[in-house]
């Protein structure tokens, strides 16, 4: 007898990136995602240039989110994702500093998920416009579960964000 099909959820991931060539790198990442098992990528965001977050003394950041259909369970995903950096050079540094690459599950489905590992909704989703700027162009009427619209959290964001983050263009992956 075959096991039966792991259920699909559509996850919305964050990418990010500011040492190298971080316009290539995300292409790369979103090119192993889509390879992963049980999983496709169904959208992808333009490339975004933004300031650094929370640590200002390094290199703009480039941002993109990324909407994958997977039948990976979560735990599951962020092993993926975790090894996904690793394997694109990652190597620890100072929390929030410069990456090769960063990859965050942002939303999986409508979950609301609080483990040691993992919190989804992402903890800094609504405080970060990086996120919800590719988010919105790739999902506008995405809901983000305990807060409310995607669109809401960035009306209430912009008036508090000097430095918004610029499209730069498609990505090739
Ligand atoms: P970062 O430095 O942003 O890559 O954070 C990595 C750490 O955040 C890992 O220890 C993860 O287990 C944890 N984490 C918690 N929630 C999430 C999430 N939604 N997506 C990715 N990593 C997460």
């Amino acid at each position: 007898m075959s096991a039966s099909a792991p259920t699909p959820h559509t996850a919305y991931l964050g990418l990010g990136s500011n040492l190298g060539d971080s316009l290539a790198t995300i292409g790369q990442a979103i090119h192993h995602l889509d390879q992963l098992p049980h999983s496709r990528v169904l959208a992808c965001s333009n490339a975004y240039r933004s300031v650094p977050w929370g640590v200002s003394d390094q290199p703009d950041f480039v941002n993109a989110v990324v909407a994958l259909r997977t039948g990976l369970d979560p735990l599951r995903l962020l092993d993926h994702t975790q090894a996904l950096e690793k394997s694109l050079g990652r190597v620890p540094t100072r929390h929030w500093g410069e990456r090769v690459i960063d990859v965050d599950i942002l939303l999986y489905g409508q979950h609301l998920i609080g483990t040691p590992e993992l919190t989804i909704p992402h903890l800094w989703l609504g405080q970060r416009a990086f996120v919800l700027l590719p988010l919105l162009e790739i999902a506008p009427d995405a809901h983000i579960p305990g807060h409310g619209s995607a669109r809401d959290l960035w009306q209430k964001l912009r008036h508090k964000t000097p430095h918004k983050p610029q499209k730069i263009g498609k990505i090739m992956w």
